[in-house]
């Protein structure tokens, strides 16, 4: 039946896995300094971008939200702080998942993996896991190696960009392709210069290879956002120097028409289905 709560292409699942041609399915396990996981499944297999919470909270939440883990083929890392990589380690052993990471990074990383599940990836060379493809692109960040991603699969292609320090080239070019993105809106500017944290912090986060700042990521967001965008994620928010209220308010005045949630530092997101409506000839059942 079609989800009479969401008469657009983004639905709310209730259950997982079903199918929908030409479709990804996204969510955020969690976003912020205090861990970051991503998951973007075609259905049939599925990869997390980053595996920054513990194992045993990763599969706390992947349960919760009906996501079966024995699909995820493939962890990628986008660099080597800790939010991005504190369960990595353990989900990777437990359940035999290749975790792709460059080599700087994982010489600066604290993960110890086993010589068979350790890969290796470089910017601007697709990586297949299944009918998904990974492109990594290289980003402004205070890490060895940083890089980001999208993932595409069924015609849809989905972005995660968090951990930016300013919006270079590649980050626009890429996220001018997305159906969805996660996009980093870490800070409101007058917050961070105004609240306590000492002026070394607040340099680096504002910094070249720090965080972006909800207008820089609203900046990148409305000039090259393309037209067949449906659904933008605000990722990475800062717990002391920004607010999900203000952030959504903020990104929900310049949508045109984009769905725009805010991912939690606390808590999963839903999972979202985003659909290639240009490949879609009726409505998708789910
Ligand atoms: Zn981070
Ligand atoms: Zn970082």
């Amino acid at each position: 039946m079609i989800c009479p709560a969401c008469p657009t292409s983004i639905k709310r699942t209730d259950f997982f896995p079903f199918f929908a041609p030409m479709s990804l399915y996204l969510a955020a396990l969690n976003s912020g300094s205090n861990g970051n996981c991503y998951y973007i499944s075609n259905g049939a297999e599925a990869v997390l971008i980053d595996a920054g919470i513990s194992c045993r909270e990763t599969e706390r939440r992947m349960m919760r939200m009906g996501l079966p883990i024995g699909i995820v083929r493939a962890i990628f890392i986008t660099h080597e702080h800790t939010d991005h990589t504190r369960g990595a380690e353990v989900l990777s052993r437990k359940y035999n998942i290749p975790v792709y990471v460059t080599p700087a990074t994982y010489r600066n990383s604290r993960m110890n993996l086993a010589p068979e599940i350790l890969k290796h990836f470089s910017a601007g060379i697709p990586v297949y896991i299944g009918d998904l493809c990974v492109n990594p692109f290289p980003k402004q960040h205070d890490a060895a190696e940083p890089h980001s991603f999208t993932v595409s699969g069924n015609g849809v292609t989905v972005g995660i960009f968090t951990d930016i320090g300013i919006v270079c080239e590649h980050v626009a070019q890429h996220l001018s392709q997305c159906h969805a993105a996660f996009l980093e809106a870490n800070y409101d500017e007058q917050m961070l210069e105004n609240g306590g944290y000492p002026y070394y912090l607040k340099q680096r986060i504002r910094g070249m290879e720090g965080h972006l700042s909800n207008t820089q990521a609203l900046d990148l967001f409305t000039t090259h956002r393309p037209q067949h965008m449906q659904l933008l994620v605000l990722s990475h928010l800062s717990a002391e120097n920004n607010h999900p209220g203000l952030v959504h308010e903020l990104f929900s005045r310049h949508a045109n028409g984009i769905k725009i949630a805010v991912a939690s530092r606390h808590v999963e997101t839903e999972v979202f289905c985003v659909v290639n409506l240009h490949a879609a000839t009726s409505p998708v059942s789910l």
